[in-house]
């Protein structure tokens, strides 16, 4: 298939994984479980991975196809493979690169659901993770990794570290990590340097060219503007179709075409929204960070990381943000309870604004001194600001904040 080659990432976001073949304005929908495998000649090449072809839509699909052509596209990656989840990648790049015995040296500035399955459930799989505080010092890195070094050979963990974690930005505190630094160490110490980059999405940052290996997006996010859940996994051809020939196929973690093809049509529209999520949140942040009874903002352009930020990320932070007000849990409830345009729902980044109470719920399996030690305290509230008009979202935060 003759690629388009050439194209601009805004252009992408469009045409990516299409090709000059292409006979349809609008992708179809291949809604179909198999494919018909011609003779048996062809059945045993296509199941010997000697021929090319669809065979079952569990290992892949044309609809499932384009999606993962059009995301590497916008990521610049060699191949990507769609998920039914972003929680399904990441757990996928873990049992294939670390099972079984193997550890991963991962930053502590996680998503909730991350961090369970990396200290509860990943060890019952004998896959051990040494968790880096203050993941912003490079040293503590290398000190982590001559920590799982040295444990390599003990009687419980027997296997040597095989990659890092990095999530940037964080959720929910929004930490901006230097991809470029964190690939160095993580190549000189042999390790591949993985990095969920959900929050920024391609149109504001692309690990691959930054030197990460794998890139993991939650596609449940911005991507698909919340309408569908999904994840992707992005990195070197080789790496993804043994992936995809290995565990993928054997476990099943696939998404459905229909899906697919609902994130294809909202991905187009992606670097249009994360620009209004970009303003969006630098005006409620400004506000916040103004108002009397607000402890702490925690964007990317306020305090003295701004700068740094800037630099690590020109094009902007997207629509996440927290902040911490006086009072611990009951006030920061009350000034849940007392907004009105923003939904209280676990998502992010969907047209509507979002609000949520971390350490009650998306953090609140993550045990009380590990939280503290990831900055998640007890008066924190995290938002997800849409696409509405800003002065709209402000006057909401403004009235909930006078009833504390
Ligand atoms: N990564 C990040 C940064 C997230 O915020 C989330 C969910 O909130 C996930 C991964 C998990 O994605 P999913 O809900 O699609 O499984």
């Amino acid at each position: 298939m003759k690629k388009l080659v050439g194209l601009r990432p805004k252009t992408l976001e469009i045409h990516g994984g299409g090709s000059l073949q292409d006979r349809e304005l609008r992708q179809s929908v291949q809604r179909v479980v198999a494919f018909p495998l011609g003779s048996p000649q062809r059945a045993q090449r296509l199941f010997d991975g000697k021929e090319k072809g669809f065979v079952y839509t569990r290992i892949n699909n044309p609809t499932v196809g384009r999606l993962e052509d059009k995301i590497a596209a916008m990521e610049e990656a060699e191949a990507g493979l769609v998920t039914s989840s972003g929680m399904s990648a990441i757990r996928l790049v873990a049992e294939y690169l670390a099972y079984s015995r193997g550890q991963i040296i991962s930053s502590n500035k996680l998503y909730g659901g991350t961090f369970h399955l990396f200290q509860k459930f990943l060890p019952q799989l004998g896959i051990h993770t040494n968790f880096i505080t203050d993941p912003y010092k490079s040293d503590n890195w290398k000190l982590g990794i001559m920590k799982a070094l040295a444990k390599h050979g003990s009687p419980q963990i027997i296997d040597a570290p095989k990659f890092m974690y990095v999530e940037t930005p964080s959720n929910p505190l929004i930490d901006i990590f230097d991809i470029q630094r964190l690939a160095q160490i993580a190549h000189k110490n042999k390790l591949l340097l993985v990095v969920d980059s959900t929050l920024a999405t391609p149109a504001l940052l692309n690990p691959i060219k930054l030197g990460a290996d794998i890139v993991i997006h939650s596609l449940s996010k911005y991507m698909g503007d919340g309408e569908v859940i999904g994840g992707i996994i992005l990195g070197k051809k080789t790496l993804i179709d043994d992936m995809r020939n290995g565990w993928f196929r054997e476990t099943g973690p696939c998404i459905s075409p229909d899906n697919a093809a609902i994130l294809s049509y909202h991905i187009e529209s992606l670097f249009g929204r994360m620009a209004e999520h970009c303003r969006n949140a630098e005006l409620v942040a400004k506000f916040l960070a103004n108002h009397k009874k607000v402890k702490k903002v925690f964007y990317p352009t306020l305090g003295p990381k701004a700068t740094a930020n800037r630099k690590l990320m020109p094009k902007g932070f997207g629509g996440l943000m927290a902040f911490e007000v006086q009072g611990g849990q009951k006030v920061a409830w009350t000034v849940l309870k007392s907004l009105k345009l923003f939904w209280h729902a676990a998502n992010i980044g969907e047209s509507r604004s979002l609000v949520i109470h971390p350490a009650t719920t998306t953090h609140g399996k993550m045990p009380e001194q590990d939280r503290i030690a990831a900055g998640i305290t007890d008066g924190m509230l995290r938002l997800s600001v849409g696409r509405e008009d800003p002065n709209d979202l402000i006057d909401d935060l403004n009235q909930a904040l006078k009833k504390i």
